[in-house]
Protein backbone atom coordinates (compact mmCIF):
# COMPACT_ATOMS: atom_id res chain seq x y z
CA UNK A 1 0.00 0.00 0.00
CA UNK A 2 1.75 2.91 -1.30
CA UNK A 3 0.58 5.43 1.64
CA UNK A 4 2.18 7.69 4.22
CA UNK A 5 0.09 8.22 6.94
CA UNK A 6 1.49 8.99 10.58
CA UNK A 7 -1.69 9.86 12.26
CA UNK A 8 -5.25 8.46 12.57
CA UNK A 9 -6.19 11.91 11.31
CA UNK A 10 -4.90 11.41 7.47
CA UNK A 11 -7.87 9.37 5.99
CA UNK A 12 -4.99 8.61 3.38
CA UNK A 13 -6.30 5.73 2.31
CA UNK A 14 -8.68 5.45 -0.34
CA UNK A 15 -10.81 3.73 1.82
CA UNK A 16 -12.60 6.67 3.38
CA UNK A 17 -15.38 7.15 0.85
CA UNK A 18 -17.98 9.27 1.02
CA UNK A 19 -19.83 9.51 -1.84
CA UNK A 20 -19.84 6.37 -3.22
CA UNK A 21 -17.67 3.71 -1.97
CA UNK A 22 -15.35 1.99 -4.33
CA UNK A 23 -16.65 -1.10 -6.49
CA UNK A 24 -15.80 -3.95 -4.03
CA UNK A 25 -17.15 -2.49 -1.02
CA UNK A 26 -20.46 -1.91 -2.67
CA UNK A 27 -20.36 -5.52 -3.76
CA UNK A 28 -20.19 -6.57 -0.27
CA UNK A 29 -22.38 -3.76 1.28
CA UNK A 30 -25.04 -5.07 -1.55
CA UNK A 31 -24.43 -8.71 -0.53
CA UNK A 32 -23.33 -9.45 -4.11
CA UNK A 33 -20.10 -10.89 -2.84
CA UNK A 34 -21.65 -13.46 -0.39
CA UNK A 35 -20.86 -17.23 1.09
CA UNK A 36 -17.93 -18.50 0.07
CA UNK A 37 -16.65 -15.69 -2.14
CA UNK A 38 -17.38 -13.23 1.03
CA UNK A 39 -15.32 -15.57 2.85
CA UNK A 40 -12.60 -15.81 0.41
CA UNK A 41 -12.66 -12.00 -0.15
CA UNK A 42 -12.28 -11.68 3.95
CA UNK A 43 -9.18 -14.43 4.06
CA UNK A 44 -7.48 -12.36 1.14
CA UNK A 45 -7.90 -8.93 3.14
CA UNK A 46 -6.42 -10.52 6.23
CA UNK A 47 -3.64 -11.93 4.08
CA UNK A 48 -2.79 -8.00 2.95
CA UNK A 49 -3.06 -7.25 6.23
CA UNK A 50 -0.47 -9.72 7.59
CA UNK A 51 1.33 -8.50 4.52
CA UNK A 52 1.52 -5.08 5.02
CA UNK A 53 2.36 -5.49 8.87
CA UNK A 54 5.05 -8.32 9.34
CA UNK A 55 8.33 -8.76 8.10
CA UNK A 56 9.02 -12.16 8.56
CA UNK A 57 5.78 -13.13 6.92
CA UNK A 58 7.14 -11.06 4.02
CA UNK A 59 10.10 -12.60 4.15
CA UNK A 60 9.40 -16.11 4.67
CA UNK A 61 5.71 -16.74 3.01
CA UNK A 62 7.73 -18.20 -0.01
CA UNK A 63 9.23 -20.92 1.32
CA UNK A 64 6.59 -22.24 2.58
CA UNK A 65 2.98 -20.76 1.83
CA UNK A 66 1.23 -23.46 3.20
CA UNK A 67 3.37 -23.72 6.69
CA UNK A 68 2.33 -19.71 6.99
CA UNK A 69 -1.07 -19.54 6.09
CA UNK A 70 -1.59 -22.40 8.64
CA UNK A 71 0.06 -20.58 11.10
CA UNK A 72 -2.14 -17.76 10.59
CA UNK A 73 -4.74 -19.40 9.86
CA UNK A 74 -5.44 -18.17 6.32
CA UNK A 75 -8.09 -20.16 5.01
CA UNK A 76 -7.56 -19.16 1.26
CA UNK A 77 -4.96 -21.04 -1.16
CA UNK A 78 -1.56 -19.71 -1.75
CA UNK A 79 -2.52 -19.24 -5.61
CA UNK A 80 -5.12 -17.03 -5.00
CA UNK A 81 -2.51 -14.41 -3.62
CA UNK A 82 0.37 -15.31 -5.58
CA UNK A 83 0.27 -11.90 -7.26
CA UNK A 84 1.50 -10.45 -3.80
CA UNK A 85 4.24 -13.28 -2.94
CA UNK A 86 5.78 -14.00 -6.28
CA UNK A 87 7.68 -11.16 -7.57
CA UNK A 88 7.67 -13.08 -10.91
CA UNK A 89 3.85 -13.66 -11.10
CA UNK A 90 1.95 -11.50 -14.44
CA UNK A 91 -1.28 -11.83 -14.56
CA UNK A 92 -3.47 -13.43 -17.36
CA UNK A 93 -6.27 -12.53 -19.00
CA UNK A 94 -8.82 -14.47 -16.15
CA UNK A 95 -6.71 -13.68 -13.30
CA UNK A 96 -7.96 -9.73 -13.60
CA UNK A 97 -10.77 -10.54 -12.17
CA UNK A 98 -9.47 -12.34 -9.68
CA UNK A 99 -10.41 -11.05 -5.75
CA UNK A 100 -6.77 -10.62 -5.26
CA UNK A 101 -6.62 -8.32 -8.20
CA UNK A 102 -9.73 -6.15 -7.24
CA UNK A 103 -8.69 -6.06 -3.80
CA UNK A 104 -5.20 -4.92 -4.91
CA UNK A 105 -6.70 -2.08 -7.31
CA UNK A 106 -9.76 -1.21 -4.58
CA UNK A 107 -8.08 -1.32 -1.42
CA UNK A 108 -4.56 -0.05 -2.16
CA UNK A 109 -4.05 1.84 -5.44
CA UNK A 110 -7.26 3.82 -6.30
CA UNK A 111 -6.48 7.47 -6.06
CA UNK A 112 -9.97 9.63 -5.47
CA UNK A 113 -10.31 13.23 -4.10
CA UNK A 114 -13.78 12.82 -3.17
CA UNK A 115 -14.21 16.48 -1.39
CA UNK A 116 -13.74 18.05 -5.15
CA UNK A 117 -17.48 16.85 -5.37
CA UNK A 118 -18.68 18.17 -2.48
CA UNK A 119 -20.70 21.15 -2.65
CA UNK A 120 -21.49 23.72 0.09
CA UNK A 121 -24.37 26.25 0.45
CA UNK A 122 -22.31 28.87 1.28
CA UNK A 123 -20.88 30.32 -1.88
CA UNK A 124 -17.86 31.92 -0.24
CA UNK A 125 -17.09 28.95 1.71
CA UNK A 126 -16.97 26.79 -1.55
CA UNK A 127 -14.86 29.23 -3.04
CA UNK A 128 -12.12 29.85 -0.85
CA UNK A 129 -12.30 25.57 -0.03
CA UNK A 130 -11.75 25.35 -3.83
CA UNK A 131 -8.85 27.96 -3.74
CA UNK A 132 -7.17 26.22 -1.05
CA UNK A 133 -7.35 22.98 -2.97
CA UNK A 134 -5.60 24.93 -5.24
CA UNK A 135 -2.74 25.61 -3.95
CA UNK A 136 -2.61 22.25 -2.28
CA UNK A 137 -2.13 20.70 -5.89
CA UNK A 138 0.84 23.06 -6.26
CA UNK A 139 2.64 22.00 -2.59
CA UNK A 140 1.90 18.28 -2.96
CA UNK A 141 3.24 15.58 -5.06
CA UNK A 142 -0.26 14.96 -7.23
CA UNK A 143 -0.07 11.23 -5.51
CA UNK A 144 -0.43 12.25 -2.02
CA UNK A 145 -2.49 14.90 -3.26
CA UNK A 146 -5.11 12.67 -4.50
CA UNK A 147 -5.56 11.22 -1.18
CA UNK A 148 -6.36 14.57 0.40
CA UNK A 149 -9.76 14.34 1.17
CA UNK A 150 -10.06 18.41 2.32
CA UNK A 151 -12.66 17.35 4.39
CA UNK A 152 -15.16 20.76 5.40
CA UNK A 153 -14.80 19.90 9.41
CA UNK A 154 -13.88 17.74 12.67
CA UNK A 155 -14.54 17.91 16.08
CA UNK A 156 -12.18 17.63 18.97
CA UNK A 157 -14.37 15.41 21.51
CA UNK A 158 -11.48 16.04 24.52
CA UNK A 159 -8.37 17.77 25.08
CA UNK A 160 -5.78 16.17 23.46
CA UNK A 161 -4.89 12.21 22.98
CA UNK A 162 -4.17 9.44 25.64
CA UNK A 163 -2.36 6.90 23.02
CA UNK A 164 1.12 9.29 22.84
CA UNK A 165 2.00 8.21 19.39
CA UNK A 166 5.78 9.48 19.38
CA UNK A 167 5.22 10.00 15.62
CA UNK A 168 2.18 11.69 16.08
CA UNK A 169 1.77 13.83 12.87
CA UNK A 170 -0.22 16.62 14.42
CA UNK A 171 1.00 16.74 17.86
CA UNK A 172 -1.27 15.54 19.96
CA UNK A 173 -0.97 16.90 23.20
CA UNK A 174 -1.43 14.08 26.38
CA UNK A 175 -5.05 13.68 27.21
CA UNK A 176 -6.93 16.32 29.42
CA UNK A 177 -10.44 17.00 29.65
CA UNK A 178 -13.26 15.06 27.55
CA UNK A 179 -16.41 16.30 26.41
CA UNK A 180 -19.30 14.31 27.68
CA UNK A 181 -22.63 14.01 26.64
CA UNK A 182 -23.81 15.55 29.69
CA UNK A 183 -27.52 18.20 28.89
CA UNK A 184 -25.85 20.73 28.47
CA UNK A 185 -23.15 19.55 26.62
CA UNK A 186 -25.57 17.29 24.54
CA UNK A 187 -27.79 20.85 23.61
CA UNK A 188 -24.62 22.51 22.58
CA UNK A 189 -23.55 19.75 20.36
CA UNK A 190 -27.04 19.44 19.23
CA UNK A 191 -27.39 23.22 18.01
CA UNK A 192 -23.73 23.42 17.26
CA UNK A 193 -24.83 20.67 14.30
CA UNK A 194 -27.90 22.32 13.30
CA UNK A 195 -26.25 25.55 12.72
CA UNK A 196 -23.49 24.11 10.18
CA UNK A 197 -25.95 22.30 8.52
CA UNK A 198 -28.08 25.30 8.13
CA UNK A 199 -24.52 27.63 6.94
CA UNK A 200 -22.88 24.91 4.95
CA UNK A 201 -25.68 22.20 4.33
CA UNK A 202 -26.03 18.70 4.25
CA UNK A 203 -22.57 17.80 2.87
CA UNK A 204 -20.63 19.07 6.32
CA UNK A 205 -21.73 15.46 7.41
CA UNK A 206 -18.87 14.31 5.59
CA UNK A 207 -16.76 15.75 8.57
CA UNK A 208 -15.57 13.29 11.44
CA UNK A 209 -15.73 13.49 15.20
CA UNK A 210 -11.79 13.01 16.13
CA UNK A 211 -8.11 15.32 14.96
CA UNK A 212 -5.64 15.42 17.12
CA UNK A 213 -7.46 13.40 19.71
CA UNK A 214 -8.67 9.54 19.60
CA UNK A 215 -12.29 8.81 19.63
CA UNK A 216 -12.34 6.40 22.24
CA UNK A 217 -10.49 8.56 24.92
CA UNK A 218 -14.15 9.67 24.81
CA UNK A 219 -16.44 7.25 26.72
CA UNK A 220 -19.62 9.23 24.95
CA UNK A 221 -18.29 9.48 21.57
CA UNK A 222 -21.10 6.91 20.15
CA UNK A 223 -23.69 9.08 21.59
CA UNK A 224 -22.28 12.15 19.30
CA UNK A 225 -21.95 10.05 16.49
CA UNK A 226 -25.75 9.07 16.57
CA UNK A 227 -26.69 13.02 17.26
CA UNK A 228 -24.37 13.72 14.01
CA UNK A 229 -25.98 11.14 11.84
CA UNK A 230 -30.23 12.67 12.88
CA UNK A 231 -28.61 15.73 12.03
CA UNK A 232 -25.99 15.77 9.36
CA UNK A 233 -27.52 12.49 7.35
CA UNK A 234 -24.02 10.46 7.81
CA UNK A 235 -22.84 8.64 10.80
CA UNK A 236 -19.30 10.01 11.16
CA UNK A 237 -15.61 7.82 9.94
CA UNK A 238 -13.99 6.64 13.01
CA UNK A 239 -10.68 6.09 13.19
CA UNK A 240 -8.84 4.51 16.08
CA UNK A 241 -5.41 3.37 17.72
CA UNK A 242 -7.55 1.72 20.92
CA UNK A 243 -9.12 -0.86 19.36
CA UNK A 244 -7.53 -3.51 21.27
CA UNK A 245 -8.04 -2.34 24.56
CA UNK A 246 -11.66 -2.08 23.40
CA UNK A 247 -13.00 -5.11 21.37
CA UNK A 248 -16.57 -5.17 22.59
CA UNK A 249 -16.94 -1.73 22.49
CA UNK A 250 -15.59 -1.78 18.73
CA UNK A 251 -17.55 -4.60 17.83
CA UNK A 252 -20.77 -2.48 18.94
CA UNK A 253 -19.83 0.82 17.10
CA UNK A 254 -18.67 -1.19 13.59
CA UNK A 255 -22.62 -2.68 14.28
CA UNK A 256 -23.55 0.78 14.58
CA UNK A 257 -21.70 2.64 12.35
CA UNK A 258 -23.06 -0.03 9.30
CA UNK A 259 -26.69 0.36 10.35
CA UNK A 260 -26.24 3.79 10.01
CA UNK A 261 -24.75 2.92 6.64
CA UNK A 262 -21.18 3.71 7.25
CA UNK A 263 -19.08 0.50 6.37
CA UNK A 264 -16.01 1.92 6.52
CA UNK A 265 -13.34 2.88 9.26
CA UNK A 266 -10.04 2.42 10.34
CA UNK A 267 -8.12 0.53 12.57
CA UNK A 268 -4.57 1.91 13.30
CA UNK A 269 -2.04 -0.71 14.20
CA UNK A 270 0.87 1.01 16.47
CA UNK A 271 2.90 -2.89 16.71
CA UNK A 272 2.95 -6.06 15.79
CA UNK A 273 1.42 -7.39 19.05
CA UNK A 274 -1.69 -4.96 18.62
CA UNK A 275 -2.20 -6.51 15.20
CA UNK A 276 -2.07 -10.13 16.57
CA UNK A 277 -4.22 -9.34 19.16
CA UNK A 278 -7.00 -7.82 17.22
CA UNK A 279 -6.87 -10.90 14.53
CA UNK A 280 -7.78 -12.92 17.79
CA UNK A 281 -10.26 -10.56 18.89
CA UNK A 282 -12.50 -9.83 15.42
CA UNK A 283 -13.19 -12.58 12.80
CA UNK A 284 -11.86 -11.69 9.28
CA UNK A 285 -15.57 -11.50 8.45
CA UNK A 286 -16.27 -8.71 11.47
CA UNK A 287 -13.27 -6.67 9.67
CA UNK A 288 -14.86 -6.80 6.01
CA UNK A 289 -14.86 -3.12 5.32
CA UNK A 290 -12.18 -2.23 8.21
CA UNK A 291 -9.23 -0.43 6.79
CA UNK A 292 -6.18 -0.63 8.88
CA UNK A 293 -3.21 2.02 9.05
CA UNK A 294 0.28 0.27 9.57
CA UNK A 295 2.20 2.21 12.08
CA UNK A 296 4.39 -0.45 13.29
CA UNK A 297 7.83 -0.23 12.58
CA UNK A 298 7.88 -3.50 10.41
CA UNK A 299 5.51 -2.17 8.49
CA UNK A 300 5.15 -1.67 4.45
CA UNK A 301 4.38 2.45 4.96
CA UNK A 302 6.79 5.17 5.94
CA UNK A 303 6.34 8.01 7.83
CA UNK A 304 5.48 11.67 7.02
CA UNK A 305 8.11 14.32 8.50
CA UNK A 306 5.38 16.55 10.24
CA UNK A 307 4.44 17.33 14.04
CA UNK A 308 6.04 14.79 16.65
CA UNK A 309 7.96 12.84 13.78
CA UNK A 310 9.31 16.15 12.57
CA UNK A 311 10.98 16.53 15.92
CA UNK A 312 13.14 12.77 16.36
CA UNK A 313 16.18 12.95 14.64
CA UNK A 314 15.96 11.89 10.32
CA UNK A 315 18.14 8.74 11.53
CA UNK A 316 15.33 7.56 13.44
CA UNK A 317 12.88 7.37 10.69
CA UNK A 318 14.00 4.55 8.64
CA UNK A 319 11.40 4.52 6.50
CA UNK A 320 10.54 8.51 6.22
CA UNK A 321 8.65 9.52 3.13
CA UNK A 322 8.52 12.82 1.05
CA UNK A 323 4.88 13.40 2.88
CA UNK A 324 5.35 16.82 4.65
CA UNK A 325 1.70 16.75 6.38
CA UNK A 326 -1.31 14.31 7.19
CA UNK A 327 -3.88 16.98 7.46
CA UNK A 328 -7.14 16.44 5.68
CA UNK A 329 -9.41 19.30 6.29
CA UNK A 330 -10.16 22.69 4.74
CA UNK A 331 -12.25 23.72 6.77
CA UNK A 332 -13.51 23.95 10.38
CA UNK A 333 -11.71 22.65 13.55
CA UNK A 334 -13.73 22.63 16.54
CA UNK A 335 -12.49 21.34 19.95
CA UNK A 336 -15.21 20.81 22.11
CA UNK A 337 -13.52 21.11 25.45
CA UNK A 338 -12.15 24.59 24.69
CA UNK A 339 -14.88 25.85 22.82
CA UNK A 340 -12.42 26.80 19.99
CA UNK A 341 -12.60 27.35 16.36
CA UNK A 342 -10.00 27.26 13.50
CA UNK A 343 -9.84 27.96 10.06
CA UNK A 344 -7.54 25.63 8.45
CA UNK A 345 -5.97 23.48 5.40
CA UNK A 346 -3.10 21.30 5.21
CA UNK A 347 0.33 22.57 3.77
CA UNK A 348 3.40 21.49 3.61
CA UNK A 349 5.20 21.73 7.05
CA UNK A 350 7.54 24.23 7.94
CA UNK A 351 8.89 26.27 10.42
CA UNK A 352 5.57 28.40 10.85
CA UNK A 353 3.39 25.06 10.49
CA UNK A 354 5.29 22.56 12.05
CA UNK A 355 1.73 20.54 12.21
CA UNK A 356 1.37 20.50 8.54
CA UNK A 357 -1.58 22.76 8.75
CA UNK A 358 -2.32 26.57 8.02
CA UNK A 359 -4.48 28.08 11.42
CA UNK A 360 -6.27 30.91 8.95
CA UNK A 361 -8.39 31.87 11.36
CA UNK A 362 -9.53 31.06 14.68
CA UNK A 363 -11.75 32.13 17.70
CA UNK A 364 -13.37 30.83 20.91
CA UNK A 365 -17.41 30.59 21.63
CA UNK A 366 -19.29 30.07 24.64
CA UNK A 367 -22.76 29.43 23.38
CA UNK A 368 -24.35 28.78 20.30
CA UNK A 369 -25.21 32.31 19.34
CA UNK A 370 -21.36 33.26 20.19
CA UNK A 371 -20.59 30.91 17.89
CA UNK A 372 -22.72 31.88 14.83
CA UNK A 373 -21.41 34.89 15.17
CA UNK A 374 -17.60 33.55 15.16
CA UNK A 375 -18.17 31.72 12.04
CA UNK A 376 -19.90 34.54 10.50
CA UNK A 377 -16.91 36.67 11.11
CA UNK A 378 -14.54 33.91 10.19
CA UNK A 379 -16.16 33.38 6.64
CA UNK A 380 -16.97 37.05 5.78
CA UNK A 381 -12.93 38.14 6.76
CA UNK A 382 -11.30 35.29 5.51
CA UNK A 383 -13.52 34.47 2.22
CA UNK A 384 -13.60 36.79 -0.01
CA UNK A 385 -13.30 35.77 -3.41
CA UNK A 386 -12.61 38.93 -4.87
CA UNK A 387 -9.33 41.12 -4.78
CA UNK A 388 -9.21 43.93 -2.31
CA UNK A 389 -8.49 48.06 -3.21
CA UNK A 390 -6.25 48.60 -0.11
CA UNK A 391 -4.39 45.31 0.29
CA UNK A 392 -1.05 44.44 -1.28
CA UNK A 393 -1.03 41.46 -3.89
CA UNK A 394 1.97 39.16 -4.14
CA UNK A 395 2.60 35.46 -5.24
CA UNK A 396 3.07 32.84 -2.43
CA UNK A 397 7.01 33.22 -1.11
CA UNK A 398 7.32 29.22 -2.38
CA UNK A 399 5.96 30.17 -6.01
CA UNK A 400 8.97 30.42 -8.76
CA UNK A 401 8.24 33.33 -10.81
CA UNK A 402 9.67 33.82 -14.33
CA UNK A 403 8.87 36.51 -16.82
CA UNK A 404 8.25 35.64 -20.67
CA UNK A 405 7.36 37.60 -23.37
CA UNK A 406 3.78 37.31 -23.54
CA UNK A 407 3.47 37.04 -20.01
CA UNK A 408 4.51 35.00 -16.90
CA UNK A 409 5.63 31.72 -15.40
CA UNK A 410 4.94 30.34 -11.67
CA UNK A 411 6.06 27.11 -10.28
CA UNK A 412 6.44 25.28 -7.69
CA UNK A 413 8.25 21.58 -7.67
CA UNK A 414 5.15 20.15 -8.39
CA UNK A 415 3.23 22.59 -10.80
CA UNK A 416 4.23 24.80 -13.52
CA UNK A 417 1.26 27.23 -15.31
CA UNK A 418 2.22 29.98 -17.63
CA UNK A 419 0.01 33.27 -18.07
CA UNK A 420 0.84 34.21 -21.87
CA UNK A 421 -1.66 35.83 -23.53
CA UNK A 422 -0.31 39.11 -24.02
CA UNK A 423 2.80 41.54 -23.13
CA UNK A 424 1.30 43.28 -20.90
CA UNK A 425 0.80 40.38 -18.93
CA UNK A 426 4.46 40.45 -18.36
CA UNK A 427 3.59 43.64 -16.59
CA UNK A 428 1.46 42.55 -14.49
CA UNK A 429 3.23 39.41 -13.20
CA UNK A 430 6.42 41.90 -12.86
CA UNK A 431 4.40 43.82 -10.66
CA UNK A 432 2.92 41.44 -8.54
CA UNK A 433 6.32 39.71 -8.50
CA UNK A 434 7.71 42.90 -6.62
CA UNK A 435 4.98 42.18 -3.96
CA UNK A 436 5.02 46.30 -2.75
CA UNK A 437 2.04 47.47 -4.19
CA UNK A 438 -1.68 47.67 -3.59
CA UNK A 439 -4.36 46.07 -5.42
CA UNK A 440 -5.53 50.02 -6.32
CA UNK A 441 -1.73 50.71 -7.35
CA UNK A 442 -1.59 47.55 -9.56
CA UNK A 443 -4.90 48.72 -11.36
CA UNK A 444 -3.75 52.49 -12.10
CA UNK A 445 0.13 51.26 -13.08
CA UNK A 446 -1.77 48.50 -15.22
CA UNK A 447 -4.16 51.69 -16.62
CA UNK A 448 -1.60 53.76 -17.30
CA UNK A 449 -0.02 50.76 -20.24
CA UNK A 450 -4.05 50.63 -21.66
CA UNK A 451 -5.41 47.64 -19.65
CA UNK A 452 -8.70 48.65 -18.35
CA UNK A 453 -9.72 48.23 -14.42
CA UNK A 454 -12.12 46.07 -15.34
CA UNK A 455 -9.29 43.63 -17.53
CA UNK A 456 -6.84 43.76 -14.31
CA UNK A 457 -9.09 43.12 -11.89
CA UNK A 458 -10.53 40.04 -14.01
CA UNK A 459 -6.89 39.11 -14.19
CA UNK A 460 -6.15 39.47 -10.49
CA UNK A 461 -9.28 37.81 -9.59
CA UNK A 462 -8.72 34.87 -11.73
CA UNK A 463 -5.40 34.50 -10.26
CA UNK A 464 -6.56 34.77 -6.47
CA UNK A 465 -9.50 31.68 -7.44
CA UNK A 466 -5.72 29.88 -8.14
CA UNK A 467 -4.25 30.39 -4.74
CA UNK A 468 -1.11 32.02 -6.00
CA UNK A 469 -1.21 34.79 -4.33
CA UNK A 470 0.46 34.71 -0.29
CA UNK A 471 -2.72 34.78 2.08
CA UNK A 472 -2.75 36.76 5.27
CA UNK A 473 -3.92 34.62 8.44
CA UNK A 474 -5.54 36.38 11.18
CA UNK A 475 -6.11 35.38 15.07
CA UNK A 476 -9.66 36.37 16.30
CA UNK A 477 -10.16 36.99 20.18
CA UNK A 478 -13.93 37.44 21.60
S1 LIG B 1 -1.11 10.44 19.45
FE1 LIG B 1 -3.32 10.11 19.25
S2 LIG B 1 -3.93 11.54 17.63
FE2 LIG B 1 -1.72 11.30 17.46
S3 LIG B 1 -1.44 9.60 16.00
FE3 LIG B 1 -1.43 8.69 18.04
S4 LIG B 1 -3.53 8.05 18.35
FE4 LIG B 1 -3.59 9.53 16.66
Amino acid sequence: MNKHFNSHTQKSSDTFLEKGDNELLVKIREKKITGSDFEKFCYIKRFYERWMADKDFRDNFSSNPAQYLRLYDLKIDAEEVKPVWDNNFIYTQNQQSSYCNIFEKNFFQKDKNLSLQCVFTDARFQSWQNKQINRCKSQFHPQYHNSIGHYPGCFELSRGCSVGCWFCGISAPKLGDIFLYNEENANLWRQLLESLKNKLGENFGSSFCYWATDPLDNPDYEKFCIDFHQILGKFPYTSTAQVWKYPERVRALLKLSISKGRTNNRFSILSLKILNQIHQQFSAEELATVEFAFQNPEALSSKAIVGRANKRKQSDLSQASEQSSIACVTGFLFNMVERSVKLISPCPVSKKWPDGYIVFDQGNFSDITSLDNLLEKIISSNMNDCITDDKYVKFRDDIQYESLPNGFQLSTRFMTRKFNDSPKLRQLGEALYAGNLMAWEIISLMKNVGVSEANTLYYLNSLLTKGVFEEEVRSIQT
